[in-house]
């Protein structure tokens, strides 16, 4: 089947070379003309592992290309998916689906002959007729069927998520648009991937509801935290507890500085927009958010703490910046508010990042960026651990120690033992473990 993806960012770039690997046609279109050119030129904008290759494969294969031009690859297409950003509007917190509209009006004008208009991107409940209505308005006469799929994949395991998802969910009542829908997912679908057929409202809202009730969970576990730093219990403990029971389960309850990232933060906002204007708030989730957003400032409070009450004119070492490891991604990392926190506490911030660097320096240029962790420590006052990575699970402690000027480790991912790091003589505290 020929695809054709609109935005190439995160998603769509991950979507298109997935479905390339399926055997379909597809063509990744972007307005950002640098991205395309270095797509061209071979070169992955973004930080995914294995993208680099699946990419060349198909590439290579003849199945997978680029372009900034919509109309051919849209006019030849089957399906043309909208993966564009939809992030909060400046202002209010709704979701911006002015990128989802100019791209509708675009897609209408190129297609020929029955095109099934599929929307990836995160959009609020009722967009999907929305976007008909725009390109029913635009061009009477076209022929399309606009559907929701809803993309659940995570940064950092996107490949594997997006060929072995735990659902696919496809929100459409119309039959043509089902079969192509069905035959684009099929080598999927062959190996029992449950796609799950719902009403384009309904499948909207699944994605929102998805992403706000992990954000809970999360958010349910981080309080947990506090609590057990108060009473003298252990949250890792309280959480494999609770998690070994299969109605909670055991994903999501790692307590640390809050959520953050690309989706979480904006959808959950959108979620409570969209219910505030439907008159049927969810205030479960507004809470949700307000702990979330107040969480990231304790944990500059906590490293305050641990430093002695002050950091004015003390050198904080921080590693990891990106909003989760294996990602590039710093949109609303919670490393952001951290390092905020801590300069207006009067520290000076040096960081290290093994991907999330060159974007972490344009977002923060007032602070310095060391070549690796060691040479990051060298010198601090204390050191804090904010994105797990697997290279800073293993650190060599006698080295960590030599380092750093005082033994200070504040680890808000609970990547250490808090006895063998009091018994290596490290002043450590870390989240929910008194
Ligand atoms: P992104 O910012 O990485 O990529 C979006 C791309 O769309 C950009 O490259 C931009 O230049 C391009 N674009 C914007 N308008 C365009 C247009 N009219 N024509 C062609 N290209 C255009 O965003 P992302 O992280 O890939 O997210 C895309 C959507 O997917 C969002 O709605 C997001 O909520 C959702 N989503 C993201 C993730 C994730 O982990 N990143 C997971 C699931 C869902």
């Amino acid at each position: 089947m020929r695809v054709t993806m609109i935005g190439s960012g995160y998603v769509g770039l991950v979507s298109g070379a997935c479905f390339a690997d399926f055997g379909h046609e597809v063509t990744c279109v972007d307005t950002d003309a640098g991205k395309i050119a270095a797509l061209k030129r071979g070169e992955i904008p973004i930080y995914e592992p294995g993208l680099d290759d699946l990419v060349a494969n198909n590439v290579r294969a003849g199945r997978l290309s680029f372009t900034t031009e919509l109309s051919g690859p849209v006019a030849a297409a089957d399906a043309v998916f909208i993966a564009v950003g939809t992030p909060s509007r400046r202002g209010d917190g709704h979701a911006d689906l002015s990128y989802v509209h100019q791209a509708a009006r675009d897609v209408v004008a190129a297609i020929d002959g029955f095109t099934v208009v599929v929307t990836k991107s995160t959009v609020p409940v009722g967009t999907g007729d929305e976007v008909e209505r725009i390109m029913r308005e635009t061009r009477p006469d076209a022929d399309f069927a606009v559907v929701s799929n809803p993309e659940f994949l995570r940064e950092g395991a996107a490949i594997a998520d997006f060929k072995r998802p735990d659902r696919i969910v496809i929100g459409t009542e119309d039959d043509r648009a089902r079969k192509v829908m069905e035959d684009l997912y099929r080598p999927l679908y062959l190996n029992a991937a449950p796609l799950l057929f719902t009403a384009r409202r309904t499948s909207e809202l699944i994605k929102y509801a998805g992403n706000a009730f992990l954000a809970t969970k999360i958010t349910f576990i981080n309080e947990i935290a506090d609590l057990c730093e108060r009473v003298g219990a252990n949250v890792q403990e309280v959480a494999r507890g609770i998690g070994l029971d299969n109605r909670i389960g055991g994903k999501f309850l790692h307590a640390g500085p809050g959520y953050g990232g690309s989706c979480f933060p904006k959808d959950t906002l959108a979620l409570i927009k969209t219910a505030q204007d439907m008159e049927s708030p969810l205030r479960l989730v507004e809470t949700v958010v307000a702990v979330n957003d107040q969480r990231k400032r304790a944990m500059a409070r906590k490293v305050i703490a641990a430093c002695g009450g002050s950091v004015r004119g003390k050198r904080i070492a921080i590693l990891g910046l990106a909003f989760k490891p294996n990602t590039d991604d710093m949109r609303e990392a919670p490393s952001l508010s951290i390092v905020t926190a801590l300069l207006d506490a009067g520290a000076e911030i040096v960081a290290y990042d093994p991907e999330a660097m060159a974007s972490a320096r344009t977002l923060m240029p007032e602070i310095a960026y060391a070549p690796d962790a060691y040479s990051c420590l060298d010198g601090a006052d204390a050191l804090v651990i904010v994105t797990e990575w697997d290279a800073f699970r293993a650190l060599d402690l006698d080295r960590v120690k030599a380092t750093l000027r005082h033994p200070v480790v504040i680890d808000l991912r609970n990547i250490y033992r808090s006895g063998e790091m009091h018994e290596r003589g490290f002043t450590y505290v870390n989240v929910g473990n008194a």
